[in-house]
């Protein structure tokens, strides 16, 4: 027997990637101003960044590919560059 389904949510799911966390919603991606300390030989560094994040409407996971990674990394480069 199917399980039963909460109006509305047959529509969340359409032809784009789904959540891999909940399998229901809808991911989208979205800018997002990411904000971090990162702990380096040379001490700690404060990185900001915009990210290209893929978000979950439905649970609100987030997650980076591997070119917001590459962005991530960029960043923390950069201010070990500052510190020097
Ligand atoms: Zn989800």
């Amino acid at each position: 027997m199917p399980p039963n389904r909460l109006p509305g949510l047959a529509m969340v799911r359409d032809d784009g990637e789904g959540c891999a966390f909940c399998g229901h919603g809808t991911v989208i991606k979205r800018q997002e101003e990411l904000a971090f300390h990162q702990w380096t030989d040379r001490g700690y560094v404060f990185c900001k960044v915009s990210v290209p994040t893929a978000v979950c409407e439905r649970c609100g996971s987030k997650s980076w590919d591997d070119a917001a990674e590459a962005i991530i990394e960029e960043a923390v480069r950069r201010e070990l560059e500052k510190l020097r």
